[in-house]
């Protein structure tokens, strides 16, 4: 049975971010195990869907470009885009693993995790068993999405069920959320001709006093819905609280809120209502403590608390108020587990030539944001 100091499972961006972080670690021997291609959920996303968090270089002065994994790379530079497609992000993932010479192996999927009695984890993967000290689970969220988030949840599409909005036959779409994958569904549509109604509990992108894109519409977003909410073929529900779809007898699809309004409509509703709490870890739910909402609880230092020696990275880490479901913030904790494990096993990391005035480093002013309410 091969042998690891460190095995990362996942090659999204923090499975990506988090190899180049370990490569300054020397003698350490590590390995990252991806059960599609690099960035694969990018590759999955439907055709139009840009990032939503712009691309700049901006990384001499400090503060590496906001969907960077690494201090020096920039998507912005890569692609010459501001707003990447799934594609160009993916490109850019391969372009980054493959320059650092990473060690990732493709096609390779985990399908299951045992910690070891003496330490470490035993997993089983496609290709047989291996043995590794640290788990690092980098498995994110896309891959995941919630397909039944009320009872006749399968009659509906989910948003990354959908490869191009271009390919949708004519015709009223109903669309169930209101946050980034609803208003992108509706947005996309309504471009392609199509009639839309969107359902939504509230609008998120008129909450007063919410700033964070983690809970409120982008910029981005709310830029592009501007451009269309005038449109007559757009109609936005407010308060839908929808609690479950059936299908009638003539073939429609009836969607049912809580406070009994009802719609119907032919083609199948779309859900842009999220994905798994949890996402990925979900294929390991036994290793992690749950919140009583649902979220997972980790150390400081993102690790599990159940299984020491496993960590989590990715949009799924939370601390209090603090989501970290963009790359720009979950990118910050890295530098931390790398450091946890150089320390455990007594190993050295080398400096980042970019932090090395210690005020601002590559990803921000750390100390300030982990301390302070601003
Ligand atoms: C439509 C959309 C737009 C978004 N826009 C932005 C944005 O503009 N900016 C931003 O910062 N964030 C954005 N996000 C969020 C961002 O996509 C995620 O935060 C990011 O993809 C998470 O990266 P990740 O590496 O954790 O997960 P992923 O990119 O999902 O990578 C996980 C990888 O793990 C692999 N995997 C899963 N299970 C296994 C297994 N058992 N064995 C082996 N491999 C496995 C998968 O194949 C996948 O390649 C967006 C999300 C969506 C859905």
């Amino acid at each position: 049975m091969q042998s690891f100091d460190v095995v990362i499972v996942g090659a999204g961006p923090a499975g990506i971010g988090m190899a180049l972080e370990l490569n300054k670690i020397p003698g350490l021997k590590y390995g990252v195990l991806e059960s599609g291609r690099i960035g694969e959920s990018f590759r999955c996303w439907p055709a139009q869907t840009r990032l939503i968090t712009p691309s700049f270089y901006s990384n001499p002065f400090g503060l590496a470009d906001l969907n960077a994994v690494d201090a020096t790379s920039s998507p912005a530079i890569f692609a010459g885009a501001e707003h990447l497609s799934g594609n160009q992000y993916a490109d850019y993932l391969t372009f980054v693993a493959n320059a650092a010479e990473l060690p990732i192996a493709c096609g390779c999927k985990v399908m299951q995790v045992d910690p070891d009695p003496d330490g470490g984890f035993i997993l089983l993967t496609e290709y047989g068993k291996l043995f590794t000290q640290f788990l690092i689970w980098a498995t994110g969220e896309y891959q995941f999405p919630d397909l039944k988030p009320f009872p006749g949840g399968h009659w509906c599409r989910h948003y990354a069920q959908i490869e191009d909005w271009q390919a949708m036959e004519a015709g009223t779409y109903t669309i169930i959320g209101g946050y980034e994958s609803g208003l992108d569904s509706a947005i996309n549509l309504l471009e392609f001709g199509h009639q839309v109604r969107l359902l939504v509990r509230k609008p998120t992108w008129d909450l007063p006093d919410v700033y964070d894109p983690s809970q409120t519409l982008s910029p981005f977003t709310r830029e592009r819905l501007r451009k269309v909410e005038s449109s007559n073929r757009l109609q936005i529900i407010y308060d839908a609280d929808v609690v479950e779809v059936t299908r009638e007898e003539n073939g429609n699809f009836c969607i049912h809120t809580a406070d009994g309004r009802r719609w119907e409509t032919t083609h199948p509703p779309i859900l842009g209502t999220g994905f798994l709490k949890g996402g990925g870890a979900r294929q390991i739910t036994d290793l992690w403590m749950w919140g009583d909402d649902d979220h997972i609880v980790l150390s400081d230092v993102d690790e599990s608390i159940y299984a020491p020696g496993l960590f989590l990275i990715g949009p799924q880490v939370r601390h209090d108020l603090r989501i970290y479901c963009f790359i720009y913030k979950f990118r910050q904790r890295f530098a931390r587990i790398a450091h946890q494990i150089a320390l455990r096993l007594e190993l050295v990391i080398e400096p980042s030539e970019k932090s090395e005035d210690g005020t601002w480093g590559p990803f921000g002013n750390s100390e300030c944001c982990e301390g302070c309410e601003c």
